[in-house]
């Protein structure tokens, strides 16, 4: 089942995609949540009724809807650093020996299809391709043979990056977490479509131009390795996004660089899971907010 979250006529809910069309969960069953996290809060039998409810189901054209990030604001967004090993070796570092795990705000989350910033303090603008972990349960201290009990499905990141922040301090924090930098989408493939997320093709593209191209199987540290460590130190949460790393080809690693700049447009596909198209433009004025 793919669960997406769309705005149609105002209006932000819930759906199920089948096919070219969405069937909008409010109406197909109004007494599940229309809100991503609380619907992944009701666990197996809460998705499990939601197909239900999705069978033969009217549907809206889903090119006439909006869709939105499947989760409008994670939680937590924990991100890994360093976790493909032919982009360890494009960035000349070494391959770390534990996850390298770092944070995205979740402000910085924009949908499948929304503009991101190129912002008014830098030029080093870099896209990262990425499949994306969103969990399912409340969960602690999960043994990595029992981490897809805890995970709801997958989806695709770009872990949009400003270089120059990344690294000038030794924490990538606020290099990783600008407005809009978070584009996901375009839905949740859930677990039971998509059982094995390590064989799965990974791909991006700039203004059609193919700049990374792996699998999922060439992950340092497998999505269960990382819920089971992730989960040893902290609970983790429904809608919880997990980016599992990006490969090779990013732009800081091609000779010359290739950073982004505005009218660019990344496209990142992942086999089985779908994908999401994002063009960069300025920052806009309106993102001084003061009081
Ligand atoms: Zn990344």
């Amino acid at each position: 089942m793919k669960l997406a979250t769309f705005t149609e006529s105002n209006r932000t809910r819930v759906g199920v995609v089948v096919g070219d069309g969405i069937v909008d969960l409010s109406t197909a069953a109004p007494d599940l949540p229309s809100e991503m996290t609380q619907l992944l809060s009701g666990g197996p039998d809460a998705l499990a009724a939601a197909a239900r409810a999705a069978e033969g189901a009217p549907t809206l054209r889903l090119a006439d809807v909006h869709l939105e990030s499947p989760v409008l604001r994670p939680p937590k967004i924990l991100a890994i650093g360093l976790n493909y090993a032919d982009h360890v070796a494009e960035s000349g570092m070494e391959t770390p020996k534990l996850p390298l795990v770092f944070n995205k705000q979740s402000t910085s989350i924009v949908g499948p299809n929304d503009p991101f910033h190129l912002p008014r303090v830098s030029t080093a603008l870099d896209y990262e391709g990425e499949l994306g972990v969103v969990i399912g349960q409340r969960c602690r201290h999960v043994p990595k043979e029992r981490a897809a009990e805890v995970i709801a499905g997958l989806t695709v990141v770009n872990d949009v990056t400003v270089r120059d922040w990344q690294l000038r301090t030794p924490t990538w924090t606020i290099g990783k977490s600008f407005d809009t930098h978070c584009p996901t989408g375009p839905w949740i493939v859930t677990n039971d479509e998509l059982p094995d997320p390590h064989c799965l093709d990974i791909k991006t593209w700039v203004n059609g131009e193919l700049r990374q191209s792996s699998n999922t199987k060439q992950l340092i540290f497998d999505c269960f390795e990382l819920v089971e460590h992730l989960s040893t130190a902290f609970t983790l949460e429904p809608g919880d996004l997990i980016a599992t790393g990006t490969p090779s080809g990013v732009g800081i690693g091609m000779k010359p660089p290739q950073l982004l700049k505005v009218g660019d447009v990344v496209k990142i596909a992942i086999d089985g899971v779908g994908e999401i198209e994002n063009t960069v433009i300025e920052e806009p004025a309106s993102t001084t907010r003061i009081g």
